[in-house]
């Protein structure tokens, strides 16, 4: 492998079917990979099992393919990636960054000391240890009091946030024993030689807390892109409830894929209406230009 070689993935939640929003993420991730001759992985997140939908994968996995979407490799599995997830806590715990905590989600937004960018700040409780007779619920991590991440986003620029005042000592693994999104993203992405990560702008806040586990793991920090958020009519992120894109609801792949790469931002010529999925991706691979993809998001009908 040779230093320079990108390496990009799509991360969909198996909650429900694609939609507008997500395909968006597929497309982007993909473009961004390809463009520059890169690989592009394909990773399942369905570690919070309560959320996860039955058929959903399988679903999400035959829309990429009738979009033309091909990744590369097998398909990575966040629920049987356990003894990873745990072992970057261990790793983690050695360093005393990880400390237990008894605080119930209630008791959080009881003493949160103000409402930060990402919800309610952790108070602090047990960073100290548990109180007597407290039981240990989650774990968390602790953050430093006054540094600054900063990034520079391949979209949105230079972007900062002191963990702090955004969300205090984050969860790395909850009380019901999932580990959290934050910790399992940057371990796969690791684990995977991720080198770009391009996705919906509603993670731009959890950036920093990315990086700084990359940071106290020994691991490189990605690029990021982060895309516009696709918005219904009414002004709310596009979810499931709309905008649904799944072959099994019918969508047609090659309109729906122009629509995407418009919504991108891209010149798409109209000949591309009449093209294959595969068409049009070979062109969108050729023709890809990040600096055109707006920082705003845009409302779908
Ligand atoms: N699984 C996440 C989602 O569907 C994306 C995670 C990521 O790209 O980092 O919103």
């Amino acid at each position: 492998k040779t230093r320079t070689e990108v390496v990009g993935r799509f991360a969909p939640s198996p909650t429900g079917p694609l939609h507008f929003g997500s395909l968006v993420a597929a497309v982007g991730s993909y473009c961004l990979a390809r463009c520059r001759n890169g690989r592009w992985l394909l990773r399942m997140e369905d570690l919070d099992t309560p959320r996860v939908v039955p058929g959903a994968a399988d679903d999400i996995l035959r829309t990429l393919e009738s979009f033309g979407l091909q990744w590369d490799g097998p398909v990575v599995w966040q629920s049987r990636r356990g003894d990873a997830y745990a072992q970057a806590l261990e790793s983690l715990r050695s360093k005393g960054l990880v400390f237990d905590c008894g605080c119930s989600r209630k008791e959080v937004l009881a003493s949160a000391p103000h409402q930060g960018e990402e919800g309610p700040v952790y108070p602090g409780t047990c960073r100290k240890g548990l109180a007597p007779g407290r039981v240990s619920r989650a774990l968390r991590v602790r953050v430093p009091t006054q540094e600054v991440h900063c990034f520079i986003d391949g979209i949105f620029g230079r972007c900062e946030q002191r963990l702090a005042d955004a969300v205090g000592d984050f969860v790395l693994r909850r009380a019901d024993g999932v580990y959290a999104y934050q910790l399992a993203v940057v371990v796969d992405d690791a684990a995977a030689g991720v080198t770009q990560v391009v996705r919906g702008a509603d993670l731009l806040g959890s950036t920093a807390r990315q990086i700084y586990l990359q940071q106290c793991l020994g691991y490189s920090v990605p690029h990021y892109f982060h895309l516009p958020l696709a918005l219904s009519a009414d002004g709310e992120k596009i979810s499931k409830r709309h905008g649904a894109v799944s072959v099994e609801q019918g969508a047609d792949p090659s309109s729906m894929l122009c629509r995407v790469l418009r919504f991108l931002g891209q010149d798409l010529p109209s000949h591309c209406e009449k093209g294959t999925p595969r068409e049009i991706l070979e062109w969108a691979t050729k023709h890809f230009d990040v600096r055109k993809t707006p920082a705003t998001g845009q409302v779908v009908v």
